[in-house]
């Protein structure tokens, strides 16, 4: 069957006898892997099209269990994000997450706008990029289903005074979580550690808040200051890991060694 859908390329890979193989995040079929045959010499601009953070429309031709790609046009190439190369690791990590956390053949309107949203702030941004990852992926974890309880507690409901300056937040719960609950977590676990409880204080909820209720194009001129940058950085790592399962994102280590000139391992 003939189709057509837009997209983002997420990645191309080479196969063999020269074809190539796309992932596309598409509004209509989420995440799809096809092959095609168009070579970077053969058709100039259809090639341009299939490479990665082009926002492009594509005809396919889907066979039972796969797509191929006979046709491409671009609709807007984020070339400028290749500009810097701290931009352009941050935009390769939000397309490997992307690709993570999307499925197959699973409808992905609000991650499609959201990446396009993304890749359209970052590219006009000069600094900064980690405050758009962390609205990304803040806005990722509410899509997903996913998305903190930060009201009330994550284990027993109970409503939690959100001003107050020592809040506790819990990875496994999903969440703020009240004292009581708290308590019980450390009785029965024997490292602290191990249960993934974060002390934060009131200006990380407002952030996620924030970030949860605004689009990426509305922080255009957004900078996170830099401790609760590193905090939430830290906290929203954890709990994607935990909660989506996307196990090492090989480009969020070259992001953090671009950023800091380090490699921050995950135990
Ligand atoms: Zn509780």
């Amino acid at each position: 069957m003939y189709t057509d859908t837009e997209g983002i390329v997420l990645r191309q890979t080479k196969t063999i006898g020269g074809r190539r193989m796309i992932t596309l995040l598409s509004p209509k079929y989420g995440k799809i892997g096809a092959g095609t045959s168009i070579t970077e010499k053969g058709k100039g601009k259809t090639a341009l099209a299939l490479r990665p953070f082009t926002y492009g429309s594509y005809e396919l031709f889907k066979s039972r269990d796969s797509y191929s790609i006979n046709g491409a046009e671009t609709k807007k190439n984020f070339y400028r994000i290749g500009e810097d190369v701290e931009k352009y690791m941050a935009a390769a990590y939000v397309l490997e997450l992307t690709e993570k956390v999307t499925q197959e053949n699973q409808k992905a309107q609000g991650i499609f706008n959201l990446l396009l949203d993304f890749l359209q702030t970052v590219e006009k941004r000069k600094s900064n990029f980690e405050t758009l990852i962390l609205a990304y992926q803040t806005n990722i974890l509410k899509l997903t289903g996913t998305f903190p309880a930060l009201s009330d507690c994550a284990n027993c409901g109970k409503k939690i005074d959100d001003s107050v300056e020592n809040i506790l937040f819990s990875v496994k719960d999903g969440g703020i979580i009240c004292e009581n609950c708290s308590c019980f977590e450390n009785n029965n676990d024997n490292s602290v550690k191990d249960a993934l409880i974060y002390r934060i204080d009131s200006s990380i909820i407002k952030v996620l808040k924030y970030f949860s209720t605004h689009s990426i194009a509305a922080l255009e001129k957004l900078a996170l200051d830099e401790k609760i940058e590193k905090k939430l950085s830290s906290l929203i790592r954890e709990y994607i890991s935990y909660h989506l399962d996307v196990g090492d994102l090989k480009s969020e280590g070259f992001f953090r060694e671009v950023k800091y000139g380090d490699y921050i391992r995950k135990d």
